[in-house]
């Protein structure tokens, strides 16, 4: 009965799968929608979206 594995972080497995590369800054980008209005920039932009993650971030055109 010496073969209990402790599990110490759990969560940490799953929030690793397939998202080393985004931890390193390398997203899949993905264009998520086209010539959106950001308020914040007050113009339209192209907000692109992660697949592996679903980090999302904008661009001017
Ligand atoms: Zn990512």
């Amino acid at each position: 009965m010496s073969n209990i594995l402790p599990f110490k972080r759990p969560s940490a497995r799953s929030r690793h799968r397939g998202s080393t590369l985004c931890r390193h800054g390398h997203h899949k980008w993905r264009i998520d929608a086209e010539r959106v209005f950001d308020n914040k920039q007050g113009r339209l932009v192209t907000r692109f979206c992660c697949t592996r993650c679903g980090a999302v971030k904008t661009r001017a055109l």
